[in-house]
């Protein structure tokens, strides 16, 4: 059993690996571990089950080359180098790296946290652009053990949000500066443009089509403008499922949307089921991914006595669960207290991420780590267990936390699936998570880039 850590520890670690991150403009030192050059590692006898939705296969072998998966079959069929460290994964399964879709990876300590839970690739969509850009090219580089990130830096508002994600919002009032914002974050490399609730139609209307010359595609928690809009100007993904009630309702009546963040739960409980389908078809046709989030919407709609039950206490520094408890039941107080409406809310979602699913729709695993209770790596393991609580086939769910995400992110040639030539990301488990999707915390190994991550935290 894992000690709990203390404070100071955790605070030592911390800065010690913001200091290598480059975090806050410090200098930089090497704490990688790279593989060794010319370096293979055999993964034999597993169950794959290899992201692309099909039957999972037995007695396979899987060839590793450095980074990259050299060669994937069954046992006999693939010629492997004599000495090499082979892993004897017999009676185990093996399934993809997992992509948490939407993160802030506002502490470099989640390297470990997200890769001891498999989670080997994030997208984080709202934080220092420049902190961020640093830690993703560092991991890239082989500097720093960590998930591969793909970021948005700030996110886009038309103005300061009354929390802490205020750090990391760019504020814009008129068209010049809509543009100007994008071509910023274009020069510094950023893989995305996240847009947030309060911006008007007018100035999304430009961000996307700005974004669009760059090449960047747009995630949106959408609030004045509505999912049926946003699609038809070309958003990527909708963020924890928003927009989406307000284009069943009519976006006018949310002009005046209140600044404070809101994942519009009052409005859920007002669609009507029967709009569902028109809706959906546009945006499986504008080929739209929905963050499902349900993470977020069940955190809602339990009590922190609920949600910490199911968490892996010593794991997670206790100081952290409280700090989350006092969040929630302070300056958040007014926006979680009505949990029968969110229990409702969540209710809707789930369905209507049911239908989406039904018609052709693709959903991805998001969790907004580290929201209250949201424990980065852990919590996409929930996502994947409310998305099969909700209706979705074990696989379906994988699906979302690797293929389906990997092809958001347009990295389906490197992500997403074991397949020869793809980086070697994967999870050894010890039980089928096709029979029980629990199963995915059943962790034997996780594999980053050909990398064996060991199994403890800090
Ligand atoms: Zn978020």
């Amino acid at each position: 059993m894992t000690k709990p850590i203390s404070r100071r520890e955790f605070f030592k670690r911390s800065s010690r690996l913001a200091a290598a991150a480059g975090f806050g403009g410090y200098n930089v030192f090497h704490t990688g571990c790279r593989t060794k050059k010319g370096a293979y590692l055999i993964i034999k006898g597993g169950t794959l089950i290899d992201g692309n939705g099909g039957p999972p296969v037995k007695d396979t072998v899987i060839l590793i080359k450095n980074q990259t998966i050299k060669s994937v079959g069954k046992v006999g069929q693939i010629k492997t180098p004599l000495f090499a460290k082979t892993i004897n994964a017999k009676a185990k399964y093996i399934i993809p790296g997992l992509i948490d879709m939407h993160v802030h990876f506002v502490d470099p300590l989640f390297c470990e946290q997200f890769l001891f839970y498999g989670v080997t690739t994030v997208r984080d969509v709202g934080n220092n652009t420049n902190d961020i850009v640093n830690l993703r090219d560092k991991i890239n580089k082989g500097e720093i053990s960590g998930p591969t990130i793909f970021t948005s830096g700030y996110l886009i508002n038309n103005q300061r949000i009354p929390f802490g994600a205020s750090r990391y919002t760019a504020v814009v009032k008129t068209p010049a500066q809509a543009r100007r914002v994008v071509q910023i974050l274009a020069q510094k490399k950023v893989d995305w443009i996240k847009i947030y609730i309060t911006l008007p139609p007018k100035l999304t209307r430009i961000i996307i089509q700005e974004a669009k010359k760059y090449n960047l595609p747009v995630a949106g928690h959408l609030r004045r403008v509505n999912a049926e809009k946003a699609a038809k100007w070309g958003i990527k993904t909708l963020e924890h499922t928003t927009g989406i009630s307000e284009a069943l309702l009519g976006d006018e009546q949310f002009e005046d949307a209140p600044p404070l963040w809101t994942i519009s739960n009052k409005t859920w409980l007002h669609v009507d089921r029967e709009k569902y389908n028109a809706l959906i078809d546009l945006l499986v046709k504008k080929d739209v991914y929905i963050t499902g989030n349900l993470t977020l919407y069940h955190s809602m709609a339990s009590t922190p006595e609920e949600l910490q039950k199911d968490l892996p206490e010593k794991l997670i520094p206790q100081f952290y669960l409280d700090g989350w408890k006092n969040y929630l039941n302070g300056r958040f107080l007014e926006l979680t207290q009505d949990r029968e409406s969110w229990k409702i809310t969540e209710k809707k979602v789930a369905e209507f991420l049911i239908l989406f699913k039904e018609r052709g729709g693709k959903v991805i695993a998001g969790t907004d780590s580290p929201w209250p209770y949201l424990f980065p790596g852990h919590s996409l393991h929930e996502e994947l267990q409310l998305l099969v609580t909700a209706g979705f086939s074990p696989m379906e769910a994988l699906l979302a936390a690797t293929r389906y995400s990997a092809e958001a992110l347009g990295q389906t040639h490197n992500l997403g699936t074991l397949e020869t030539g793809k980086a070697a990301n994967l999870i050894i488990l010890n039980g089928n998570p096709l029979k029980d999707i629990n199963q995915t915390l059943n962790i034997n190994t996780v594999v980053k880039n050909g990398k064996i991550i060991p199994r403890k935290l800090y």
